[in-house]
């Protein structure tokens, strides 16, 4: 069976942000890994995953680095998840000017996780592993040859959640409203 046939993995790992302790062991262990030579420096200005604190409001939230962005973006929304709020930047995975995040110290070049890719391949990722609070957790998802796109229903309702994030509720309620009074 050709790969084409078979699929492909989607290699994912959820965050359950009620669990983070904001013990950074994720950070060592990551900028552990990628030091040259491996496992010979420990530095977590160097780590593909860093810990959001706000220690007064008891918030930690672990972000894996993304792509690099060159300017801050305008995104100042905030969110309120389980009584506590959140800034936009928080989740936000790029390499951006506005924070210290995801940039080589040495080098100035941009980090981003590589899910740990290895060879022979690690059984999981290793900030994973290293997580005692079970915080992260990895996960396989087979997304199945010619099925790559989204269910109809499925892609619709994921566009309106993002809109209702990103606005409101009533705005979008409004916004749909307006839209079916078209002629
Ligand atoms: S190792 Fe887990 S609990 Fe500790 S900071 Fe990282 S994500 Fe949070
Ligand atoms: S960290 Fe992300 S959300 Fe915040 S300004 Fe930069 S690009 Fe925008
Ligand atoms: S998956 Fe690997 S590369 Fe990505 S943040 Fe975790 S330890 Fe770092």
């Amino acid at each position: 069976m050709s790969a084409a046939e078979a699929g492909r993995v989607v290699k994912e790992i959820l965050i359950d942000l009620g669990k983070c302790t904001g013990c950074r062991a994720c950070e060592m262990a990551c900028s552990a890994f990628h030091a040259r030579p491996r496992y010979g420096s420990v530095n977590p200005a160097r780590s593909r995953i860093r810990v959001v604190t706000d220690e007064v409001n008891d918030e930690y939230v672990p972000v894996r680095a993304g792509n690099l962005t060159r300017a801050e973006c305008d995104g100042r929304h905030f969110y309120r998840l389980e009584g506590k709020r959140y800034s936009e930047c928080s989740f936000c995975r790029a390499a951006c000017p506005s924070r210290d995040f995801f940039i080589e110290p040495d080098s100035g070049l941009p980090l981003k996780c590589d899910m740990c890719e290895d060879e022979p391949p690690l059984a999981e990722p290793l900030c994973v592993t290293v997580c005692e609070a079970q915080c992260l957790v990895y996960r396989e998802r087979r997304i199945e040859a010619g099925q790559e796109a989204l269910p109809a229903d499925e892609a619709a309702e994921r566009g309106v959640l993002a809109l209702v994030s990103r606005h409101s509720l009533a705005e979008v309620i409004a916004a749909l409203d307006r839209v079916a009074r078209r002629p």
